[in-house]
């Protein structure tokens, strides 16, 4: 598989077209952002970390029966994926009050809640990502009901999938954010990653925070808790 022109150059990534028209290659950096691009890092090896990490839980979704983009795993930092139109909402779940919904709703982080919830950001860096809600993005036709609906059974399907994975591991699930996108056929599957940078993990035990939190509150120790987790991962999850 021959990489060639780089396509885009995110703020974690970037994506190489391919030889194949409906194949493109991402790779992952080191460098970490946190505040909409606002304060700007290195987190070193996180690259390697959060390729790895994602190419085995997308595996684990695949099992389970959530179509993913994943191909094939090419190098520490280098994957395979099947070239997408990224649906423009991060959808966050949550199981646990953190981050921007214990601001926005005035309550303390750690707040176990009865069922997960599902919120949607629009993607649009220049708007900051605000909040959206099912009708809003209907209106400005980002997806179609149908394409909604889908989102959401996977969204709460991986959420199961991780929770479950990451309970065996000795970590909680707070919260996290994935991307959709829709392959050539239209076809819906998960895109982009899940990482300590997307998603809240705690150790069950100490509630030590093991993401990217560490690098946004300034908590110290960012390189130590992505490779605390990465172990953790690989001690539970057998070639
Ligand atoms: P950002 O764009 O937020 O800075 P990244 O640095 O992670 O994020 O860049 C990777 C980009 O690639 C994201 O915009 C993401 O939506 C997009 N992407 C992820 N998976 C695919 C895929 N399979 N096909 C096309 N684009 C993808
Ligand atoms: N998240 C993400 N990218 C974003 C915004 C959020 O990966 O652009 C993840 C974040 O890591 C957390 C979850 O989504 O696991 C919920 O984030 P929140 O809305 O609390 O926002 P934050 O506190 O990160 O601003």
């Amino acid at each position: 598989m021959e990489k060639l022109e780089q396509i885009y150059e995110g703020k974690a990534k970037k994506v190489f077209k391919t030889d194949d028209p409906e194949l493109f290659i991402v790779d992952y950096k080191d460098d970490a952002t946190a505040f909409n691009g606002l304060k700007k890092g290195t987190i070193v090896g996180k690259g390697v970390i959060n390729n790895q990490m994602t190419n085995r839980l997308m595996v684990r979704m695949e099992k389970a029966g959530i179509p993913t983009h994943f191909v094939k795993e090419l190098s520490e930092r280098e994957t395979l994926v099947k070239k997408v139109s990224i649906v423009p909402l991060e959808v966050i779940i949550r199981n646990i009050s953190a981050g921007s919904f214990a601001k926005r709703y005035g309550v303390e982080e750690g707040i176990v809640f009865d069922q997960p919830t599902i919120e949607f950001s629009y993607k649009n860096d220049d708007l900051g990502d605000p909040l959206i809600n099912r009708y809003h993005a209907l209106a400005l036709k980002l997806a179609t009901a149908q394409e909604i609906d889908t989102i959401e059974k996977y969204a709460f399907a991986v959420n199961d999938v991780l929770k479950a994975f990451w309970s065996e591991c000795g970590v909680t699930l707070v919260d996290f954010k994935l991307e959709f996108g829709r392959l050539s056929d239209g076809t819906i599957v998960l895109a982009d990653e899940i990482s300590p940078d997307t998603c809240r993990l705690w150790d069950s035990k100490t509630h030590e925070k093991l993401d990217k939190d560490r690098f946004r509150r300034d908590l110290g120790g960012v390189e130590d808790a992505y490779a605390e987790i990465m172990n953790r991962l690989l001690a539970h999850d057998a070639d």
